[in-house]
């Protein structure tokens, strides 16, 4: 239970400076963030509730699927990437001097890092396919960091690795986590707005990749979605000279939106087992280079595009499956309090997701408590009074409900 008696994070009154879109200017009113600099924030209790919500559903989703989560280091020595010669081709890689001579990476993708790990672990085909995953800190060296929705240089990702014997059974399980990817869209109320689009890859595939792309007015992004078969595709692939031509069923009817990406699939053929020399045993008893499939969600971005689909003028109407809290519970006057805890005990509600609102102070009258429960807009708000606990109720959202 959070209390708010002694809550730090406050909201405040007017909006602070430092934002470029509605959605972050409530986060900060709401104190739920403060930037330490261009593309680096610092999240604070609520905002932390929030990821730690989004985070459960996508481990939930992976776990399910037989993918296996670890905690693979932010941190890495340069030899690893020269194997895979990206320490110098990886633009926004951040460079890190080290004692004795040494460079370290922080990193900006980990396949430099999980395939050494899966080389330890798979011997043979018996061992295939499996997948890894993990949820970590990324770092980029952006030139040009904003605030707010996009460009950051420190963000979450969840980021996830799979290994096959046979292009056949990477497919399968490519078409397997878009389900899962999905599914959890659907859970994070960015359902309706999502799309698939087709994106270029590296030159080393001839297969495209797949972008999740949710429409938004802040954007990075422009989808051309065909009109006939609906078919997206990332203006990166689109002809821009000789016009729109469907990848799939080649017609030039489109229409065009903003969007802005949020998770990302796609192979990685035999690009990083080649380099890290990874074989294993085939079913012919040859040594095999077993194929990889990265699947990527940008998870603090996610939380951003929630917060941006769902803001309001005064709020932000958070689904509730990823709410700070589930229970706001004003308690009117000091000497109310002790019943108001009795009543919450007998209400049986789950402890975690209640923001206590106990300040008795003069300053903070009814309506400031009123004032502060709308703009973290928890979707239960509870009033215990004098009044509700002489008539053995509370109040509900604005309801008067009986015990
Ligand atoms: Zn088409």
């Amino acid at each position: 239970m959070i209390k708010l008696s002694k809550f730090p994070f406050k909201t405040q009154k007017s909006i602070p400076n430092g934002s470029d879109n509605k959605s972050t200017w409530i986060l900060l009113q709401a104190g739920f963030i403060r930037q330490t600099m261009a593309g680096v924030y610092t999240y604070t209790t609520f905002w932390l509730k929030v990821l730690r919500k989004i985070e459960k559903i996508v481990r939930e989703e992976m776990d399910n699927y037989w993918a296996f989560e670890t905690l693979m280091p932010a941190l890495s020595p340069k030899e690893l990437w020269d194997k895979t010669w990206r320490w110098d081709t990886i633009d926004v890689m951040f460079h890190l001097p080290a004692a004795n001579k040494k460079e370290y990476g922080l990193n900006s993708t980990h396949e430099e890092l999980i395939t050494p790990l899966m080389w330890d672990f798979i011997q043979s085909y018996k061992d295939l396919p499996v997948c890894a995953y993990q949820i970590q800190n990324k770092f980029r060296n952006e030139k040009r960091a904003k605030s707010g929705l996009l460009r950051w240089r420190e963000f979450i990702m969840k980021d996830a690795y799979s290994f096959h014997s046979s292009d056949e059974d990477f497919e399968k399980y490519y078409e397997w986590m878009k389900e899962v990817y999905l599914s959890i869209f659907k859970k994070l109320g960015l359902w309706d707005d999502t799309v698939i689009a087709l994106a270029d890859w590296w030159t080393f595939t001839t297969k495209f990749s797949h972008e999740f792309q949710v429409k938004i007015d802040i954007w990075e992004d422009i989808i051309y979605k065909c009109r006939e078969c609906w078919i997206c595709h990332n203006e990166e692939i689109v002809d821009l000279v000789n016009g729109f031509k469907c990848s799939s069923c080649k017609s030039n009817s489109f229409e065009k939106f903003n969007a802005s990406e949020i998770w990302n699939i796609f192979p990685l053929e035999t690009k990083f087992t080649s380099a890290f020399w990874i074989q294993y045993l085939g079913e012919d008893n040859k040594m095999q280079t077993p194929l990889m499939g990265c699947y990527g969600i940008w998870v603090s971005r996610a939380m951003w595009l929630i917060a941006e689909k769902f803001v309001t003028d005064k709020w932000i109407n958070w689904p509730e499956s990823v709410a700070p809290a589930k229970y706001y519970i004003a308690v009117i006057w000091e000497e109310n309090l002790e019943k108001a805890l009795d009543l919450i005990e007998k209400l049986n509600l789950d402890k975690s997701e209640i923001i206590l609102d106990d300040r008795f102070s003069r300053k903070i009258w009814f309506w400031q408590k009123m004032w502060d429960a709308e703009l973290l807009w928890i979707p239960n708000k509870i009033v215990i009074s004098k009044k509700t606990i002489e008539e053995n109720s509370y109040e509900l959202n604005g309801k008067l409900i009986k015990i």
